[in-house]
């Protein structure tokens, strides 16, 4: 077991709560923000430092590793059978991790055909939340999942940026998307004029609220959050570890709040924003990132395969 919020390397006193959740106090002794791992700034900046990690867990938790790949309008469907067939070698029988690609909707039949049988997940990148009518060069859930869709992308900030998606709609489609058996990957995120307003965790919590209104712990058991801070998409800004985790942490809280500690503990948070090979690995130490969803860098297999491959 590894207790949310633990650093690896620093000893900790450990002890049951008479609420029966097992607690960890780590004290580091540290100099400055920039030792301890945490960015200098007004959003981090004075915290304490004398007791740097306060962190809880809970034994039967276990979020399993989830690396998605968002491919927005990039390939056909023979482009995707090309990478699903090259892929497939360089990550094996995905062991203690779980592999996705969010496809083109022209492409998922295809990538599904392709990655049958390996254990990767082929999903929708959008879906619109009514199960059918005249919605024009729309798809419903229960059509990508025909076509072979095991999950779908809900409230990208493309999508609320470029074509209006609002918290109302992903709320919709998040309960369209459960309804159909889909795996519901819900983006939140900042913008970075919100960040330097010092409004992250207003607008990370009032989004996250948003897509959760009327959610049950029930409909949101196969839930996934997306947490992808606007400034960090396609930028190659990566929010450092620290960033992601604090951020992780918050909306695991507001997670809490909403559906209780157990499906809090239970659902896994995945950190998007230029993840790369070479800084997969840090952020996913954090004890709050579950997993990655990955645009320009799953477009190639190698460089993809990499960051499924984390950890090895
Ligand atoms: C994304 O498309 O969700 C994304 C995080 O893109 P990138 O990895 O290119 O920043």
């Amino acid at each position: 077991m590894r207790a949310q919020g633990a650093r690896k390397g620093l000893p900790a006193i450990v002890f049951l709560g008479r609420n029966g959740l097992l607690y960890a106090i780590q004290v580091a002794r540290v100099q400055s923000p920039a030792q301890a791992g945490i960015p200098d700034g007004p959003f981090f900046w004075p915290r304490p430092m004398s007791c740097n990690l306060l962190a809880r867990g809970r034994d039967n938790v276990s979020r399993t590793p989830f690396l998605a790949g968002n491919w927005k309008m990039y390939k056909t469907g023979p482009e995707a059978v090309a990478f699903i067939e090259a892929f497939k070698p360089l990550v094996g029988n995905l062991s203690g991790r779980e592999a996705a690609l969010g496809v083109p909707a022209t492409a998922i039949f295809q990538a599904a055909q392709a990655a049958a049988g390996t254990g990767i997940l082929i999903g929708a990148q959008n879906i619109w939340y009514e199960k059918e009518g005249a919605y024009t060069g729309e798809i419903s859930a229960a059509m990508a999942k025909a076509a072979g869709a095991g999950f779908v992308i809900i409230g990208h900030s493309e999508r609320r940026q470029y074509y209006g998606e609002t918290d109302e709609w992903v709320n919709k489609k998040l309960k369209a998307a459960a309804a159909e058996g889909l795996v519901p990957v819900v983006c939140v995120g900042e913008s970075l004029a919100e960040r330097e307003s010092g409004s992250t965790f207003k607008v990370l919590e009032s989004q996250l609220r948003g897509a959760l209104d009327g959610i049950t712990p029930e409909i949101a058991k196969p839930l996934v959050i997306a947490y992808e801070p606007v400034w960090a998409i396609g930028t190659g800004k990566t929010a450092t570890a620290a960033q992601a985790q604090e951020a992780h942490a918050f909306l695991r809280g507001v997670l809490a709040k909403a559906l209780g500690t157990q499906s809090a503990d239970a659902i896994r948070i995945l950190y998007g924003g230029s993840v790369k090979p070479d800084n997969a690995k840090a952020l996913l130490s954090e004890a709050d990132i579950d997993g990655a969803l990955v645009g320009g860098a799953a477009l190639k297999p190698d460089s993809f395969a990499q960051i499924v491959n984390f950890d090895k």
